[in-house]
């Protein structure tokens, strides 16, 4: 099997796009699948300040890394969840990566959930009897939000790839749920003062593809999933999508993308989706960030906690 560019000998056969790479052309060919997604659907430009989402995993550590090798200014944020070992394995990841591209310049910021929240993930959800997964969304999108706005970022980046975002897609479908759909995009844009900008620029690539791009450019990542992911219904949607793809290489890509076309040629989504932001959305009366009920439901999730905790 030799490459399709060069026609030394490929390392990585990619079935859907009929191609196969050597190292060097397999880099060039993610490099250039992520220049794609960020031109087309307009992300972010040469002087946009960037705030990438780490979690120590090969998607996130390897859109930092894509990111900084195409020339963008971009810093990490880690939020430490308080899981046990799995928490401390993946931090140690994310402090590697960051320390090796510090010189370089780019930064790290971390939120820490036991410190800022009170306690860890685990318990907060027990505290205020939601399933952990659902806390754990919360705190994250928030916490996202938050520092990217506090700290005057232009976008806000998460790692997430094409079967992310073909399993979110049936699971949407699925159950019809209209509202997620319209907002299930590559670029969701900062419609009012106060949400931030925020795009996923690996939604070309699969995630054997970004495992691919770890290994061959030497970037070490936790492997374990979360230990919560457990039984997730993501991960049945990713299994069914993944037998679809063995037998029909090429069937996620048509699936999210064909998605994309359709959304695209309906409306110009993101126009439609700015304004219809702007009509739904408030301050929350505690913290005011931007929220479609009297109080964001950060807040509402804390202030459950203390009452708990109050007794
Ligand atoms: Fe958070 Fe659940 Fe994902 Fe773990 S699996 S990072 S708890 S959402
Ligand atoms: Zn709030």
């Amino acid at each position: 099997m030799n490459c399709t560019k060069c026609k030394t000998k490929a390392v990585i056969k990619i079935p859907r796009h009929h191609a196969a790479f050597c190292k060097v052309s397999f880099t060039n060919f993610v490099h250039d699948q992520v220049t794609r997604a960020i031109k087309s659907e307009k992300m972010f430009g040469r002087g946009d300040r960037i705030l990438v989402a780490v979690s120590g995993g090969k998607d996130s550590l390897a859109l930092w890394d894509i990111l900084l090798k195409l020339g963008y200014k971009a810093d990490g944020f880690y939020v430490n969840l308080g899981i046990g070992g799995y928490s401390e394995r993946s931090y140690s990841m994310v402090r590697k990566f960051a320390e090796a591209v510090a010189p370089l310049g780019p930064a790290l910021h971390t939120h820490t959930v036991e410190q800022e929240e009170g306690a860890g993930i685990k318990e907060l959800a027990h505290m205020v009897h939601r399933p952990t997964c659902s806390t754990c969304g919360t705190i994250k999108r928030y916490q996202f939000n938050r520092a990217a706005v506090e700290r005057d970022y232009d976008v806000m980046a998460t790692g997430h790839n094409l079967d992310d975002e073909a399993a979110r897609l049936l699971g949407n479908v699925l159950h019809w749920q209209e509202d997620y759909l319209e907002k299930q995009g590559p670029t969701l844009p900062a419609s009012v003062e106060g949400f931030a900008k925020k795009v996923r620029p690996l939604y070309r690539l699969s995630e054997r593809e970004l495992a691919a791009y770890c290994v061959l450019n030497k970037i070490e990542y936790i492997i374990d999933e979360c230990p919560m992911a457990q039984g997730a219904r993501t991960l049945l949607y990713k299994e069914v999508l993944n037998r679809l793809e063995t037998e029909s290489p090429g069937t996620k890509q048509y699936f999210y993308w064909g998605f994309l076309e359709k959304q695209r040629r309906k409306q110009s989504s993101s126009d439609a989706m700015s304004e219809k932001d702007q009509t739904l959305l408030r301050r929350c009366g505690t913290c005011g960030q931007p929220t479609t009920s009297e109080v964001c439901s950060y807040c509402k999730l804390m202030a459950r906690a203390r009452r708990e905790v109050a007794g």
